[in-house]
C-alpha cells in the first residue's frame, strides 16, 4: 500500500509535533509516524525523563506558534541552584541577575501531549501512532513503517520527510550509508537513573521548589526538580563501571550504605530508593555529531536525530525547539525552495549545535564539583557585577545561553574569552572590594568589541 503526502515527520516526541505545527501554519499538510501508542490515552512513560528544564530558546519557539501559555501554566521557575554539601549546609547560586532570568521545570509527557494536541487542533496535523518506522528509500523518498498491532508493512512517500525520532533515529541510520556521510556518537562514562521525592502529605513540597537542587560529589552528582504535584523528580548522574558504578551498586544493601554516606540529608526524602533504583531502567548518555543533516530536498534531520548531546546545560529540546525557528527563518528566506531551506538551515545550525554540545559536556564538570570553593564564588559574583557595569558586552556563559538567544557557537566563543579576562582580574584578588574595574573596562572593550542581546 502506499501513500503520497505533503510532509511526513518521524516522530512524535518533543521536536515532531512543534515542526509539525509551525508547518501546519505555513499550510503544510503533515503527517507524523510515532512508534509508541498515542500518550494521550495511555499511561505510558513520555520518553527518557519525567521533567526537563526549559529556558529561553525553546520558550520563544513556543511563543512563535502560541503555544507558550500552556506551558507556562505547567512549569515551575527555578530560580537558581542550591547546593547540598556533604555536612547537610547548603548554598544558593542564582542562575541570574534577579527573578526575570529563571529557567522552568517542566513535565515531559505534559509537554508532549499539548505539542500533539497543539499540532492537530490546526486542521492539517495527522498523527499516527504504534507506526514504527524500520527503514527508508532515500532516492524514492518513502518510508517503510510498520504497524506494532497489525504487523503491516507500508511504504509510504512524501515529499519530504523530516526525521524527528530522536538519537538512535533509522533515518540517519540509512544516511549513514551515503556516501560522505560523517557520524559520530560519543557515548559518556555516566549514565542517570531517576528516583522520586514525593509530596508531602497535604500535597505541599518537601523541599524548596523554586531552585534546582545539587547534591555535588566531584566525580558524580544528585539533582533534583520540581514537579507541579509537589512531587520531585531526582537524577542520579553516576559512572556506568568502576567503585562506586551502577555496576558496584548491585545489591540493596549497598545502594542504602552508598546514599545515608554520600547524600545524608537527601536519604530521607527519597522514600522508595532501594525498589526505584532497582526498578528504574539505567539511562545511557551521550553526545551524536552527524554530518549532512539532508539529502537533497527530500530528507532532513533535526532535534536529537541530527545533534543529541548530555544533559548537563539543559539545553537538548531547548536546541530542539530553536531548530524550528530557524528553519522558520530559512522558509521566509527561500519559500518553497526545499532544497535551499534544509542546506541553509544545516550550514547555519551545525556550528551552534556542535557548540552546545561542547558546553553541555563542560557543565557536568561545574556542577558536579563542590561550587563552595570561595574563588569560584567569587568569580560568579564578578561575572554578574559585570554584566551590570558593561550590559550587552560582558554576559556569563550561563546567561547567554539560558536567557538569550545569542547563536551557541558565539556564547562559546564569547565565553571563552570572557574567562581568560576573568582569570586575569581575579588572579591577585581575593575579595570583589579589590576588583579594577578600570583595567576590567579597558580589557572588555578590547577583546569584546560588539555588543550582543
Ligand atoms: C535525563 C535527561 C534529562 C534531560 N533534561 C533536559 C532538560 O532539562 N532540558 C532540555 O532542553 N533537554 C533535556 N534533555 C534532552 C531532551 O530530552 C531531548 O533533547 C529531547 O527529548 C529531544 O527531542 P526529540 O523530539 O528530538 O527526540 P525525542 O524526544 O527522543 O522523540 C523522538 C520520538 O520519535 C519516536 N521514534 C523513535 N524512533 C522511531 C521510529 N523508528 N519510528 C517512529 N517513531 C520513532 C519516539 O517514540 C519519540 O516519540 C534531557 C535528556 C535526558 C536523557
Amino acid at each position: 500500500m502506499s501513500e503520497k503526502n505533503d510532509i511526513l515527520l518521524i516522530g512524535a516526541g518533543l521536536a515532531g509535533p512543534l515542526l509539525a505545527r509551525f508547518l501546519a501554519l505555513r499550510n503544510y499538510r503533515v503527517k507524523i509516524l510515532e512508534r509508541r501508542p498515542d500518550i494521550r490515552k495511555t499511561e505510558m512513560n513520555a520518553g527518557r525523563s519525567i521533567n526537563l528544564a526549559l529556558s529561553k530558546r525553546g520558550l520563544h519557539a513556543l511563543e512563535q506558534v502560541n503555544t507558550h501559555k500552556q506551558v507556562m501554566a505547567e512549569a515551575i521557575p527555578m530560580k537558581g541552584r542550591l547546593m547540598h554539601a556533604l555536612d547537610g549546609t547548603t548554598s544558593f547560586h542564582r542562575y541570574g541577575q534577579d527573578d526575570t532570568e529563571v529557567i522552568f521545570s517542566v513535565p515531559r509527557r505534559e509537554l508532549n501531549k499539548l505539542l500533539m494536541n497543539a499540532a492537530e487542533e490546526t486542521g492539517k496535523v495527522e498523527i499516527l501512532f504504534n507506526e514504527i518506522c524500520i527503514d527508508s528509500d532515500l532516492d524514492k523518498c518513502s518510508v517503510y513503517h510498520k504497524n506494532q498491532d497489525t504487523g503491516k508493512t507500508t511504504e509510504t512517500y512524501a515529499n519530504q520527510i523530516i526525521a524527528t525520532d530522536g538519537s538512535a533515529s533509522v533515518i540517519r541510520r540509512k544516511m549513514g550509508k551515503l556516501e560522505g556521510y560523517k557520524e559520530k556518537t560519543e557515548p559518556l562514562s555516566h549514565g542517570y537513573k531517576e528516583l522520586t521525592i514525593p509530596a508531602n502529605e497535604d500535597g505541599s513540597f518537601k523541599l524548596e521548589p523554586n531552585v534546582l537542587h545539587i547534591w555535588p560529589r566531584g566525580n558524580y552528582m544528585l539533582i533534583a526538580l520540581p514537579n507541579s504535584d509537589g512531587t520531585f523528580t531526582c537524577t542520579l548522574f553516576f559512572p556506568m563501571e568502576g567503585t562506586p558504578s551502577f555496576a558496584s551498586l548491585d545489591i540493596t544493601d549497598k545502594v542504602t550504605h552508598f546514599f545515608s554516606k554520600e547524600f545524608p540529608d537527601a536519604i530521607s526524602y527519597l522514600k522508595n530508593l532501594e525498589e526505584e533504583f532497582f526498578l528504574n531502567e539505567t539511562g545511557k548518555l551521550g553526545t551524536v555529531k552527524s554530518w549532512p543533516w539532508n539529502v537533497e530536498d527530500r530528507f532532513l534531520l533535526m532535534g536529537d536525530a541530527a545533534h543529541a548531546i548530555v544533559p548537563f546545560f539543559g539545553q537538548g529540546i531547548n536546541a530542539g525547539f530553536e531548530d524550528c525557528t530557524v528553519l522558520n527563518e530559512c522558509f521566509d528566506e527561500y519559500g518553497d525552495n526545499w532544497g535551499k531551506v534544509f542546506e541553509s538551515f544545516g550550514k547555519q545550525r551545525k556550528p551552534d549545535t556542535d557548540a552546545i554540545a561542547q558546553m553541555a559536556l563542560e557543565n557536568y564538570i561545574e556542577m558536579r564539583s563542590d561550587t563552595a570553593d570561595p574563588r569560584f564564588l567569587m568569580k560568579k559574583e564578578i561575572e554578574f557585577a559585570l554584566e551590570r557595569r558593561f550590559p550587552n558586552r560582558f554576559i556569563p556563559r550561563y546567561s547567554m545561553v539560558a536567557f538569550h538567544r545569542i547563536p551557541y557557537n558565539e556564547c562559546l566563543r564569547r565565553g571563552s574569552i570572557q574567562a581568560s579576562i576573568l582569570d586575569i582580574l581575579c588572579s591577585e584578588i581575593n575579595s570583589i572590594d579589590d576588583m579594577d574595574w578600570e583595567r576590567a573596562k579597558k580589557m572588555i572593550r578590547d577583546a569584546l568589541k560588539k555588543s550582543v542581546s
